[in-house]
């Protein structure tokens, strides 16, 4: 069994999801005792919501990259960023290391490939719907469609997202909000949903929506695991 290596706090929120999703995963496939190996490098949330609403990406690439490096020194023999919006320097951390990174957009992608499905609606942080690091990986790397809400919407998503979820509140109007916002993206033609960012799963579930959504935490998760035990 590999040693999973992960970069946790953004928000603690979903960490304690990947921890939680990874443990009962290698339970469900080893059974007993059976428990991950696994390193986490846990950030202090606070610093690095500054640096991204200051837009001072090159700060907040340095705290990744030294993240990153603390994991490697303490074991870990692959990557796991457990934020999709801090894949936005997932090529600079992958450089700073020996080890591999599990990128969340191919493990996103290859389920939503999986699907048969093509065109996806993309919910998550401004910067993640907005810039090009994570729609642009989808499109050009697996050749997917993918649409995003309007700009009022947009909006919307990203301050749940700082306002509640990453604080953890989970508020019933939200919920709301997001199915509101998941019937447009469909409406425009969306055949699945990426649910983003980390947090989104623990206020949207599967079981409310007929087309598929895609759980970013659950999947890169479970794809950690497939990879620690390959
Ligand atoms: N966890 C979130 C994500 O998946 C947002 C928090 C962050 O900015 O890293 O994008």
């Amino acid at each position: 069994m590999k040693t999973i290596g992960l970069i946790g706090g953004m928000s603690w929120e979903s960490s304690l999801e990947y921890y939680r999703i990874i443990n009962e995963a290698v339970k469900e496939k080893l059974g007993g005792f059976f428990s991950a190996k696994s390193v986490m490098y846990s950030v202090n949330f606070e610093e690095i919501e500054k640096l991204q609403h200051k837009g001072d990406w090159q700060a907040a690439t340095e705290l990744m990259v030294d993240a990153a490096q603390r994991v490697e020194r303490a074991g870990a023999e692959f990557l796991l960023i457990c934020t999709n919006t801090m894949h936005k320097m997932a090529d600079e951390v992958q450089a700073g290391i020996s080890i591999p990174l599990l990128h969340i957009g191919d493990v996103t992608a290859a389920a939503i490939k999986a699907n048969g499905q093509k065109k996806i609606g993309l919910l998550g942080t401004k910067f993640t719907m907005e810039q090009d690091f994570y729609k642009g990986r989808l499109q050009n790397k697996h050749g997917i469609e993918v649409i995003i809400p309007d700009e009022e919407e947009r909006q919307i998503v990203h301050n749940i997202l700082y306002d509640e979820l990453c604080l953890g509140e989970i508020k019933e109007i939200s919920r709301d909000k997001f199915k509101r916002i998941i019937k447009d993206l469909v409406s425009a033609g969306a055949e699945g949903i990426v649910l983003g960012c980390t947090e989104i799963p623990l206020i949207v579930n599967q079981e409310e929506y007929k087309i598929p959504l895609y759980d970013t935490t659950e999947l890169h998760a479970r794809a950690a695991v497939e990879f620690a035990l390959s």
